[in-house]
């Protein structure tokens, strides 16, 4: 009986792996035997999740609150759950690289064990691909983790066209372990642009996972204990908010300016690909709500300065070109036109 479902879940795994490795030939197959290799499976634990693989390759189940999932959402339940899990053993890096003093890595993410802050640790973003992997292979909605998955899907957004990027290229990352990856996707040409970029990704870290470490040093810092006060929590998770979407904006304007330059693109394609970007913010920021204004503020007015900017260098690049002012409609309400109008004046070149 019990050697039966061993044997079910290993069938599986194999499964799984098997179709991830076709789809993926970039991932290293070595690391994944090797994982694999050393996979113990614990059927019967009692614990507070469904399921998990810890770093050492332990794959513990709760029997019981499988059943419970099943009970709540069909087989399939504990299938996507399951399937989420299989992605953390083609994450985690595997016995044989061993880094001194690294205590865990999951694809570009990697924690070391003497600092106390850890500025590489990203497993927001490996739990969000992980799961989002899980929906792309099994056709499925997400269990869990929506917003990282969300701050995922805004990631690919802020390249738009740029490329080798895909569909699937940030939540693939983690199948990789060379973080200049993510430089690459980005299209980083300094340091300045890669500071920018790590700074967001531990940002996120922060909003989407709230890190002991990092909360012990505000403690000490501000004298505020944020885990003692939910409402200063929550509005300090969502102050972290604009400066996110700064960044993520200002990734799109250069890749999109990086385009137009070698390729050109429509007009209406342009506005169309800013329309997708703003509103994918507006999932974040929820500008056009009265009680986010202010919260908001910081965002609206780098957004208008970013994008004026944009449009300046635009307008000197088509210069010949007859340009003819208009205004497009904008996802913003009437009251919060008063600041933002200035950049949303536009032109139109004549063709
Ligand atoms: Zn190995
Ligand atoms: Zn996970």
């Amino acid at each position: 009986m019990e050697t039966d479902y061993i044997a079910e879940i290993c069938d599986f795994i194999v499964t799984v792996t098997d179709k991830m490795l076709k789809k993926y030939p970039d991932i290293d197959k070595e690391r994944v035997y090797c994982n694999l290799g050393n996979l113990k499976i614990l059927y019967d634990t009692g614990m507070l999740s469904y399921a998990e693989v810890s770093s050492d390759m332990i794959l513990s189940i709760s029997q019981n609150n499988a059943n419970i999932l099943t009970t709540l959402q069909g087989e399939d339940g504990f299938t996507r759950v399951m399937t989420h899990e299989i992605m953390h053993i083609l994450q985690i890096g595997c016995g044989c690289e061993e880094i001194e003093n690294c205590g865990r890595r999951a694809g570009i993410s990697v924690f070391w064990e003497d600092f106390t802050l850890n500025t590489a640790d990203w497993t927001w973003m490996v739990e969000g691909s992980a799961e989002r992997n899980m929906c792309t292979l099994t056709g499925g909605d997400a269990v869990t983790y929506q917003y990282k998955i969300d701050y995922l899907c805004s990631m690919t957004m802020s390249v738009p066209l740029r490329n080798g990027v895909k569909a699937d290229t940030m939540e693939t990352l983690c199948f990789k372990s060379d973080p200049e990856a993510l430089f690459e996707a980005f299209g980083c040409k300094n340091e300045a642009e890669r500071d920018e970029l790590l700074n967001m990704m531990i940002t996120l870290q922060v909003l989407q996972m709230q890190p002991k470490s990092f909360h012990a040093a505000y403690t000490e810092r501000t004298g505020v204990d944020l885990f003692e006060d939910e409402e200063a929590m929550n509005e300090f998770s969502y102050s972290l908010k604009p400066a996110v979407c700064l960044s993520l904006s200002k990734e799109f304007y250069e890749n999109l300016a990086a385009f137009v330059n070698e390729n050109g693109i429509s007009v209406n394609d342009m506005f169309f690909l800013i329309n997708l970007f703003e509103g994918q913010l507006n999932g974040h920021l929820n500008y056009t709500v009265e009680s986010k204004k202010e919260i908001n503020e910081p965002f609206i007015k780098g957004y208008t300065a970013i994008k004026a900017a944009f449009f300046e260098a635009l307008e000197k690049e088509n210069a010949e070109s007859t340009l003819t002012p208009f205004t497009v409609r904008t996802i913003l309400p009437p009251q919060e036109r008063g600041f933002i109008t200035p950049s949303f004046r536009r032109y139109r070149m004549k063709s």
